[in-house]
């Protein structure tokens, strides 16, 4: 009987093994990261920008850069469908060397027709730990002319976590070129309340999640408090993202908290509706 149920149970792994669902689905993955590299030589893949702003004084802080897929038949493909898997093969590098020199190219066009504002970038974790990503940085700028303090890198908490000696000294590099430093999702994922004051960064960006959920959720409420009197505490700016609405808007302004991104102020706009959107606010 013992036998049996071994042989049961090999057949069963054998089963799992050969489940044509999974073989699908990695299928299916291979074919995705085969259309986005055939998609990024198309020039499928776009950035809009979405504005951030001081909320005491109102004035445009900068914008952030979200890339998107603009799918000629299935419409466009928002990144939560594609980069996450690109994240777990190289396209990563190469889908984030299209996105900084895109940021970069659009910064200096930007600059010279007197829209003065600063680009922020997403950065995956591989990118930071990849050796060449700050050269790669300085080239692009040095190749558009453009000094460091206009670009602004989003980082992820967790992907602090991995390398912190060797990120330490990447973001370092960073910031001598006067690239400014920010922590994006602060939050969630992994905690790196233990290096956040060995890092060289200048801002906090409060997840959404928290945001979303201010003023009724009293949860969600002392967590923005201490976080925002956090990065006080540290030297760093406060910025909230997924503003949706003047209440919550309004009451980011009693927390104190410097900055405010989200639907209230301007979805994710294609580069010559974000120019329209800036004419408007700031004219
Ligand atoms: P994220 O960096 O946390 O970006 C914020 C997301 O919230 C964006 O979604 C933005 O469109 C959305 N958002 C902004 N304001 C509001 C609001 O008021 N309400 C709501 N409900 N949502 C708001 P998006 O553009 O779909 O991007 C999703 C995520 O994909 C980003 O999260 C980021 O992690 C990643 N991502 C986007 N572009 C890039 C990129 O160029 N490179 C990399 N590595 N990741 C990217
Ligand atoms: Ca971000
Ligand atoms: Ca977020
Ligand atoms: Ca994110």
């Amino acid at each position: 009987a013992e036998a049996a149920l071994i042989v049961a149970k090999q057949t069963s792994r054998n089963m799992v093994a050969y489940n044509p669902a999974i073989k699908m689905a990695t299928e299916e993955n291979i074919s995705l990261l085969g259309q986005l590299k055939h998609a990024l030589k198309m020039g499928q893949l776009a950035l809009h920008y979405q504005p951030k702003v001081e909320i005491d004084t109102g004035k445009i802080y900068g914008a952030e850069a979200l890339i998107r897929w603009e799918h000629p038949s299935r419409g466009m493909i928002p990144p939560v469908k594609f980069i996450p898997r690109a994240e777990q093969s190289t396209l990563i590098d190469v889908i984030t060397e299209f996105v900084l020199e895109e940021a970069i190219r659009q910064l200096s066009v930007w600059q010279k027709s007197g829209i003065d504002v600063s680009i922020s970038v997403n950065i995956s974790t591989r990118n930071l730990l990849q050796p060449g990503f700050t050269d790669l940085v300085v080239r692009l700028l040095n190749q558009y002319d453009l000094s460091g303090e206009l670009l602004e890198l989003e980082i992820t908490e967790g992907s602090l976590m991995v390398d912190v000696e060797h990120t330490i000294d990447e973001l370092k590099r960073l910031t001598r070129l006067n690239i400014v430093i920010s922590i994006d999702d602060f939050g969630t994922g992994y905690s790196s309340l233990q290096y956040l004051h060995q890092l060289p960064i200048s801002v906090l960006k409060i997840d959404q999640s928290f945001v979303r959920r201010l003023p009724e959720d009293q949860g969600a409420v002392y967590i923005m408090e201490a976080a925002v009197v956090l990065a006080h505490n540290l030297g760093l700016k406060a910025i909230a993202e997924g503003v949706e609405n003047k209440q919550i808007y309004q009451f980011l302004a009693t927390l104190g908290c410097d900055m405010a991104q989200g639907y209230l102020i301007a979805k994710p706009l294609p580069p010559e509706k974000f120019v329209e959107w800036y004419g408007q606010y700031a004219g």
